[in-house]
């Protein structure tokens, strides 16, 4: 079934996500950033192949959880978009997925070294990160999510967390609108740089369940001072 077209300033919201990812240093060239469709929750906007940086109104596609786009009119889609479609199918209520290869997160997936949050503007890694080894599932591969049926294995290793490594490749954050997932994602880049660093000074003390928790609540009313000022950051789309 084909949906109504989406929300205007939804699919304007996510070409600013776009730009706020690339401008916070989460995505350069690569990485994409989605949003589950305000119409139907079988499908996902997601832009075209194309640098974030450059994403415009117009560069957004409407794809099916299975991966299909059904705007794309000759338009290249993005090699692993089934990303998005299978977590979405995984996880009824995450409203957006940030992927990117974001660099201090990396060595955590290439060391097997748990992700933990080290302070209180990460709380919602208290559940830790997930682990996705592809090589398990897929034996010697070019490391991309470039199927469902790797999509539907990396949603599993994410399970229930907000974020999952992706070993020898990147990591893929989740959120319950695109505001948050863009947060998460800035974050867990700045909570890897930050664990990595204390880590070479000696033993840390992580946030405990409990605090990590804690912090996440309070943290969701944060969420839209940072969006303001990134959002300012990017200036005005064209
Ligand atoms: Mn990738």
């Amino acid at each position: 079934m084909i949906p109504k077209a989406a929300d205007a300033a939804l699919v304007e919201k996510l070409a600013v996500a776009n730009r706020i990812l690339y401008h916070q240093g989460v995505v350069d060239s690569f990485g994409h950033v989605s949003v589950r469709h305000d119409k139907s929750p079988d499908h996902f906007l997601l832009a075209r192949n194309m640098a974030p940086a450059l994403v415009r109104r117009e560069d957004v596609l409407t794809f099916d959880l299975d991966g299909t786009a059904l705007d794309a009119d000759g338009r290249r889609v993005y090699l692993e978009r089934f990303i998005h479609g299978e977590i979405y199918r995984a996880r009824p209520e995450v409203q957006a997925v940030v992927h990117s290869h974001s660099p201090s997160v990396i060595p955590f997936g290439a060391t097997r070294k748990p992700l933990r949050p080290i302070f209180h503007m990460c709380g919602f890694l208290g559940e830790g990160a997930g682990l996705f080894e592809i090589r398990d599932v897929a034996g010697d591969t070019d490391l991309l999510v470039s199927s469902n049926a790797l999509g539907a294995a990396l949603a599993a290793a994410l399970g229930s967390r907000s974020a999952v490594l992706m070993r020898g490749h990147g990591s893929t954050v989740v959120g319950a609108s695109l505001e948050q997932v863009v947060y998460r994602a800035v974050y867990t880049e700045v909570n890897a740089r930050l664990q990595m660093q204390a880590m070479t000074l000696g033993d840390v003390v992580y946030l405990n369940r409990s605090e990590a928790a804690k912090a996440s609540a309070t943290n969701e009313t944060q969420v839209p001072r940072a969006w303001e000022l990134w959002q300012r950051e990017i200036g005005p789309l064209e």
